[in-house]
């Protein structure tokens, strides 16, 4: 963990990395989606979901396939499928402890919409720590794993790559930033879509638990 002391930009993923993917806070936006999709582009039930996935594995996000391919406007998507109860997500304070202690800038880097990133943040009371939220418009709508949102928010928070790690549950998101020259921590997942590739060389640690790694982290740069 040597490596980790110099460390002065923690770059967090948002969904299924700051909260666990047993909230399943994915699934309801997951349905949301397909409701849009059932309005928006007139289809049943069975053929949105189709879409929905279609798209998520072939465009990165399903916003990105319906702009692509149906000229969707994606304020009003995001607006549409980030309106979800958020009550289940519940504070963790232990978590928001081990944030404050990092040294450096907390930065979100997410897929999702800014909106979205705050409610969740706000819900688990971890609010505070982040002042930089880098979110899908921040990105030009083109999702992460494309090089082209890693390059812009390295640029926009004159990020010093070598000095940074990215926290994610996707394991191939890490791969561009490994290649950037920052430290990569995967958040161990049994999704076969998260699993993807996590055994390669762009992955340096395998977290269970982030708030036991971080605290781990604190532990050991606090030495
Ligand atoms: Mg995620």
């Amino acid at each position: 963990m040597k490596e980790l002391k110099k460390i002065r930009y923690w770059i967090f993923d948002l969904d299924n990395t700051l909260y666990s993917a047993t909230t399943n806070v994915f699934g309801k936006i997951d349905k949301k989606m397909c409701e849009f999709i059932m309005e928006n582009l007139n289809v049943s039930k069975e053929e949105a979901l189709k879409i929905k996935n279609d798209y998520f594995h072939s465009h990165g996000t399903t916003l990105n396939g319906l702009m692509k391919k149906h000229k969707i406007d994606a304020h009003h998507f995001l607006e549409f499928v980030h309106d979800i109860d958020y009550d289940f997500l519940k504070k963790n304070p232990e978590l928001n402890e081990e944030i404050q202690k990092l040294p450096g800038e907390k930065i979100i880097f997410t897929n999702g919409s800014k909106k979205h990133a705050e409610r969740v943040i706000e819900r688990l009371g971890v609010k505070n720590n982040f002042k930089k939220i880098f979110d899908i418009v921040d990105c030009d709508f083109i999702p992460k794993p494309e090089i082209e949102p890693y390059q812009k928010l390295v640029k926009k928070f004159n990020i010093i790559c070598e000095n940074s790690i990215f926290i994610e549950d996707i394991a191939r998101n890490l791969e561009p930033a490994h290649n950037m020259g920052m430290k990569t921590a995967w958040i161990e997942s049994d999704d076969p879509y998260c699993k993807k590739g996590f055994d390669g060389n762009h992955i340096h640690y395998i977290v269970k638990n982030l708030t036991d790694f971080l605290k781990q982290t604190n532990k050991f740069i606090g030495q």
